[in-house]
């Protein structure tokens, strides 16, 4: 009942945010007709060459992924783009890290009667270290229910409890009150991991609350950044030679320890959703001991810029990204082992590429420059994203916001959109403005549940304190039905991540120049403010 007031109470926020926004825009004609002149046929031809079996999938440091990184910047360089790479080219070296663990165990002392003989792959998993590869490490165990530290919003996993020295183990969650993007946010691993290091732990286990699972097969290896010095510089499963250990346990393990300490989990998890920690001390010591090897892959992202007209402004710049990576060949399906990712996401590149054609047809550019950044390792963990932000080409603070396109799903007509994140700042101002002049509603996420906020591209800018979105479909339907998630769902299902999802799926290649449209004009409006997108005042994101 609360959860239903609320989403209510939102929606009618953001139609009165649409509508205080509205009628405020008025564009040139030039700018009108630059944005008919996006073309549904060239958005295919774009995905038709990116999908096509010759590039393989475009899985990162692979020839395919080559010939995409070719291709797009010949089509930037035909728009007049200029390179904004490293030392004047189109790109930024991205060092991949494939580790793999070798020799690997991990025993418990002290620790419950059951759980004395544990099984590597069934009961535990333990990464590679992409830094060091050989780990040894011994240390008591404390639980700290989801591992968020956040006082601020009156939840903090660690608060009264000394896990310095100790390996903690964490259950991915977050208390039913936090907002979806802020569960997102405090659920992701980077940050998980983070915190346990600030609160002086070695170590992190990641226990599963879930009965039926299984630990994770990472016997195809684990992928982090390195930068140009050898150190680690994205990863998901590690964060610093402090924290030695990352491993996962399965829920009979987690059960039987936490029962070793006078607890059970049927109490403690519903306790961590209802917002009251209930971390502990456990009695239990872990052992573990590890070799890592390693295979280092080159990738790229692709990066240019449209210069901005205003003397001042035009040193900010305006992100439109979307990853150029796919997951290249695997696991046949239905015969066929080409991951083509057709929506996956070459149409995003196909829109990108659209917005830049856009802005070659406008003589009078905007005041800010528009950088276009094409990255790769998204499917890895938007490992490629997260390197530009923490390293980019133009300096962090030039960066005034980041516009990101991840499969936007150009299955039906585009009538009503989802902007994820946008509410965390001035952002939802244009987003409403851009809207409102397209004729599209704005409607609250319809699946939070998702954490569609971090799963791609533009939380790697929200990280370093740039306002970030990524618009998504709404669920508007032509016939009124507005139920269009469910044939998403159903999309999704037989489509999604699977070699299937080629050209010849379903698409709606008009939605496709409406997706394009409606992402430059924010973009546009953005470029266009005197003033720079701002955090909302005592937002999550606002202390970077
Ligand atoms: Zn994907």
């Amino acid at each position: 009942m609360i959860k239903l007031y609320k989403q209510l109470l939102s929606a009618s926020l953001v139609l009165l945010a649409t509508g205080s926004f509205a009628q405020q825009i008025k564009l040139s004609t030039e700018v009108q007709q630059a944005m008919q002149q996006v073309s549904p046929d060239d958005i295919k031809a774009l995905i038709t060459y990116l999908a096509d079996d010759k590039l393989k999938g475009r899985g990162p440091g692979t020839e395919g992924y080559q010939m995409a990184v070719d291709y797009v910047v010949g089509q930037l360089k035909g728009l007049d783009v200029k390179p904004a790479g490293e030392n004047n080219t189109w790109l930024q070296t991205v060092r991949l890290r494939k580790a793999f663990i070798g020799d690997a165990s991990l025993s418990i002392s002290n620790g419950p009667s059951n759980s004395t003989s544990i099984t590597k792959g069934k009961d535990y998993v333990v990464y590679p270290n992409p830094l060091l590869p050989q780990v040894s490490v011994k240390a008591p165990l404390a639980f700290v229910g989801y591992g968020i530290s956040e006082p601020a919003l009156g939840y903090d996993d660690y608060a009264g409890l000394d896990v310095k020295g100790k390996i903690v183990i964490i259950t991915r969650g977050a208390p039913e009150k936090f907002s979806s993007s802020v569960s997102a946010h405090v659920m992701n691993a980077s940050q998980i991991l983070k915190v346990a290091a600030q609160h002086g732990a070695v170590g992190v286990i990641m226990a599963s609350a879930d009965s039926s699972a299984r630990v994770a097969n990472i016997s195809r290896g684990v992928y982090s950044i390195m930068d140009d010095k050898g150190a680690v510089s994205v990863s998901r499963t590690f964060y610093s030679k402090q924290l030695s250990l990352y491993a996962s346990i399965n829920y009979a393990l987690f059960n039987s320890l936490v029962q070793q300490a006078g607890k059970n989990l049927q109490d403690v998890l519903p306790q961590l959703k209802a917002g009251q920690p209930a971390s502990i001390l456990l009695k239990a010591a872990v052992s573990a001991s590890l070799n890592s090897t390693y295979q280092d892959i080159l990738s790229y992202n692709v990066i240019g810029k449209i210069e901005g007209s205003d003397p001042k402004l035009k040193n900010e710049y305006v992100v439109h990204s979307a990853h150029l990576d796919h997951l290249g060949i695997g696991t046949p399906v239905q015969g066929d082992s080409i991951y083509n990712g057709a929506h996956d996401n070459a149409s995003g590149v196909a829109s990108v590429i659209s917005i830049a054609k856009i802005y070659h047809n406008i003589k009078l550019k905007p005041k800010r420059s528009i950088l276009v950044v094409l990255v790769t390792g998204e499917e890895l963990g938007d490992l490629g994203s997260n390197y530009f932000a923490k390293h980019p080409t133009v300096p962090v603070k030039s960066m005034v916001a980041d516009v990101n396109t991840d499969m936007p799903t150009i299955i039906a007509p585009l009538l009503s959109i989802t902007a994820l994140g946008a509410e965390h700042s001035s952002l939802e101002k244009q987003v409403a403005q851009a809207a409102s002049y397209m004729g599209l509603d704005v409607e609250p996420d319809p699946e939070p549940k998702q954490a569609r906020f971090t799963r791609s591209d533009q939380y790697s800018f929200v990280l370093e304190g740039i306002p970030a979105l990524h618009v998504k479909y709404g669920a508007k339907t032509a016939d009124g039905k507005n139920n269009l998630n469910d044939f998403v769902a159903t999309w999704r299902a037989k489509y999604y991540h699977k070699p299937q999802d080629d050209i010849n799926g379903i698409f709606d290649f008009e939605a496709g120049k409406k997706y394009a449209q409606l992402n430059f004009l924010i973009g546009y409006l953005v470029a266009q403010d005197p003033a720079r997108p701002t955090w909302n005042v005592g937002d999550i994101f606002a202390t970077k």
